[in-house]
């Protein structure tokens, strides 16, 4: 068996859950688990918080019939509504929570004959622009639903652009629209990602949304998640399958872009970009063995990534290779990379086996 897994820690997950809503006292979290739990898995991640979750969250009806196997009472959220009219109906079955982020949405569902009303999340542009109405809309369309056969609760929802980057003035002015557009009077409201469920209790409102939090991950470039009482959930381990020594002078890898100052010895490790490590990896770009650091040597090939052993001589074949996880932050890797723990997350691939512990 190619040793490369994902483990992932259910306990860690947990923690963090409990933690967004220790960050956001009486408030309701609907946990977000699009995206298959952020590549974690989101069978196991909703059984794993499926007693202490108010909700989850997911990005279309496809991930909602999943988590509804799951958790069969839980309040799941359509974080995008229904991509299509055809949707209504089984979003009704399934007992959705429906964003409402357009015309056509709005149109479709009061257009739409339900075996029961759906409670409804009208979707405010608060400054996003990129899904909801606008100030004018939203006042049109709050009253047009308002008493829709079709409607139980009628909800806000908004979305920030830069609540990650704290002190951002665009935060301030979508707050300030927020609480304008309150005064319509909603049964809930929801505002808050992770970013404002950690620093900005003034947008906790009745329902928070932590996403990547509950995997261990920062939202902030310079806020470290351990700094923030995050648990890493997911360790991407593989394992040093070859190693050999090179003289002085001789290159590694594709491109031969890597050259040896001195005499080295490399290892190979079995994880490569086909598995979601990132081949923009840098020069420096560091894993660990046997609890110590070493490089990258090389660039990354699609199956195997090389590594320059050469200050840790007790290295050997066979030996445990964390690529992120519990001891080198994936936030540490994504900003080496130029992205962020979000992308490295959702991208593990689907030949990496995950195993859940916790
Ligand atoms: C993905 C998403 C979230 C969660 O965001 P994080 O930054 O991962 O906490 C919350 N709300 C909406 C609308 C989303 O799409």
């Amino acid at each position: 068996m190619r040793p490369l897994v994902a483990t992932v820690d259910l306990a860690a997950l947990r923690h963090n859950y409990l933690h967004a809503k220790q960050c956001a006292p009486q408030r309701r979290a609907f946990a977000v688990v699009k995206a298959d739990a952020y590549g974690h898995g989101a069978r196991r991640a909703v059984q794993a918080l499926q007693d202490i979750a108010d909700g989850f969250a997911v990005a279309c009806i496809e991930e909602a019939e999943v988590a509804r196997e799951v958790a069969p009472t839980a309040r799941l959220l359509l974080l995008e509504g229904c991509f299509e009219p055809a949707e209504l109906p089984r979003a009704a079955e399934l007992g959705l929570d429906i964003a409402v982020q357009g015309e056509a949405q709005a149109e479709a569902l009061l257009a739409a004959d339900l075996a029961r009303p759906l409670n409804v999340w009208l979707k405010f542009d608060s400054g996003m622009h990129r899904l909801g109405f606008d100030i004018a809309g939203l006042r049109a369309w709050h009253a047009r639903l308002k008493d829709a056969p079709q409607v139980a609760e009628l909800n806000l929802i908004s979305h920030f652009a830069c609540a990650d980057e704290r002190g951002h003035a665009l935060t301030d002015l979508q707050l300030q629209r927020y609480a304008e557009v309150m005064q319509l009077g909603f049964d809930n409201c929801t505002l808050a990602n992770s970013a404002a469920v950690l620093t900005l209790p003034q947008a906790h409102m009745e329902w928070i949304r932590p996403g990547i939090m509950l995997y261990g991950a920062t939202p902030f470039a310079e806020l470290a998640a351990t700094t923030l009482g995050l648990q890493p959930v997911m360790t991407l381990t593989g394992a040093l399958i070859a190693v050999r020594d090179i003289d002085a002078g001789e290159s590694v890898g594709y491109g031969g872009t890597w050259v040896a100052q001195r005499p080295s010895r490399i290892g190979t490790v079995s994880c490569g970009y086909a598995d979601g490590y990132p081949r923009t990896a840098p020069p420096g770009t560091e894993v660990v063995i046997r609890g110590q650091r070493v490089p990258l040597a090389g660039r990354v090939s699609m199956d195997m990534l090389a590594v320059d052993l050469t200050d840790l001589p007790a290295a050997r074949l066979g030996d445990a290779v964390e690529l992120w996880g519990a001891q080198l932050p994936i936030d540490e890797l994504a900003q080496a990379c130029g992205t962020i723990g979000y992308e490295l997350l959702t991208k593990v691939t689907g030949r990496v086996p995950r195993r859940y512990v916790g």
